[in-house]
Order: structure tokens, then C-alpha cells, then sequence
């Protein structure tokens, strides 16, 4: 019979030491690893500049991480009086990597809030999306960080949030469906309480805007 084995150590510590971060040597070497598991040479000519290239890749990929979007944005808003209707911005371009196989995730944001006084520039919301793009991420996460961080420094009466984007993960390896959008949405204060306001934002997304004698 085997001994029992002992106990995880996550399991005894609910709450794990902050990661370390490798020097960019053990970096390169995990790449030499990565190519030695593809079944290439990583000594070959080709491939000797590969784990430098890789790890500036990640660097830029990755940058992200140690922003507080938060925080920024709270340095950009601007208070105004008297414009009180909705603030659309449509396909903003947002590249982001799947934490569960490190593949592109490529698609657009849409973005809607209704000001009740602050607003913020168009340049802060795209970086805004890019902060949280430039981390590993599943889509349905992305999109709450969006709408929560617009809706915990703004405070408008509604933010609308629509992410869709294709998983490289699903189109060139596994299943392997081309062109298959993923389309995930958050919806806070009066986008998801009033039905009017939800079908404006979306009849402007898909490029099907409301009429004004509509009601
Ligand atoms: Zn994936």
C-alpha cells in the first residue's frame, strides 16, 4: 500500500508567496525548452536569437500587468454640466492572449456609458481596454474589468461593455472553427435596467442606429 501522501502545500497555505520573477537567462532557457518540444534544435542558426525575440514579445504582450487602470483613469476624467446622453465609442481594436493555451485573442470593443457629469477622453478608454488586454485573460473577465473600473470612476448612470473576439485557440489548433466570434457583454446601472437604453447601444454597435421618431 502506498504512504500517504503529504498534503499540498497550497493546500496548507491558502495564500501563496507573491511569484518571483525570472531573469530574463531562466526566460530564455524556458524557450530553449519550448523549441526543444516542438522538435527543433534551439543551438540551430535560425533559432539562436529566438529567446531574446520571444522575450521582448512578452514584454510588449504582456505590459499590463503593474498598471492600476483605476488609478490612471482617475487622474483623466473631466467634470462637464448639461451633457447627459450617451457616449458611444464602437470598434476599438483589442488584442489580448487566453490564459489557458497563451493565444492571441483578436477582436473589438464597444463601449457606451451615459455621463452623469465626468467623462473621459477617447485615447484613456483605449488604453484603458489595452491595460487589461495586455494580461492573460479569459474574455468574460475583460469585459467586467472594462465596465467596472469605467463604472467605479466615472459613476454614470450606466455602462454598456461588448467584447467580441476570435480565439486563436479555437481557430487554428483544437476544434479549429474559422471566422467563430466570441461575443460577451456586461451591463451596469440603466443598460441593464432599462431595455431602451440597452437596444440604443446595440442598434448603434451593429450599426443599425435608433431613428429619433422611434419609440
Ligand atoms: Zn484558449
Amino acid at each position: 500500500m502506498a504512504a500517504p501522501r503529504p498534503k499540498a502545500s497550497r493546500a496548507a497555505s491558502p495564500r501563496q508567496a507573491p511569484v518571483q520573477k525570472p531573469t530574463r537567462e531562466e526566460v530564455h532557457e524556458a524557450i530553449r525548452t519550448m523549441i526543444r518540444w516542438a522538435g527543433d534544435d534551439p543551438r540551430r542558426e535560425g533559432l539562436l536569437d529566438t529567446p531574446d525575440r520571444v522575450a521582448r514579445a512578452w514584454e510588449e504582450m504582456f505590459q499590463g500587468y503593474g498598471e492600476d487602470p483605476v488609478a490612471f483613469l482617475r487622474g483623466t476624467f473631466e467634470e462637464i454640466e448639461g451633457y447627459d446622453e450617451m457616449v458611444i465609442l464602437r470598434d476599438i481594436r483589442v488584442e489580448s492572449h487566453c490564459e489557458h493555451h497563451l493565444m492571441p485573442i483578436i477582436g473589438s470593443v464597444h463601449i457606451a456609458y451615459l455621463p452623469e457629469k465626468r467623462v473621459v477622453g477617447i485615447s484613456k478608454l483605449a488604453r484603458l481596454i489595452d491595460v487589461y488586454a495586455k494580461r492573460l485573460q479569459i474574455q468574460e473577465k475583460l469585459t467586467a474589468q472594462i465596465a467596472n473600473s469605467l463604472n467605479d470612476v466615472l459613476k454614470p448612470r450606466g455602462v454598456g461593455v461588448i467584447v467580441q473576439a476570435v480565439h486563436h485557440c479555437m481557430t487554428t489548433r483544437g476544434v479549429h472553427k474559422a471566422g467563430v466570434e466570441m461575443v460577451t457583454s456586461q451591463m451596469l446601472g440603466a443598460f441593464r435596467d432599462d431595455a431602451r437604453t440597452r437596444r440604443e447601444f446595440l442598434a448603434i454597435v451593429s450599426g443599425r442606429p435608433t431613428r429619433a421618431t422611434e419609440s
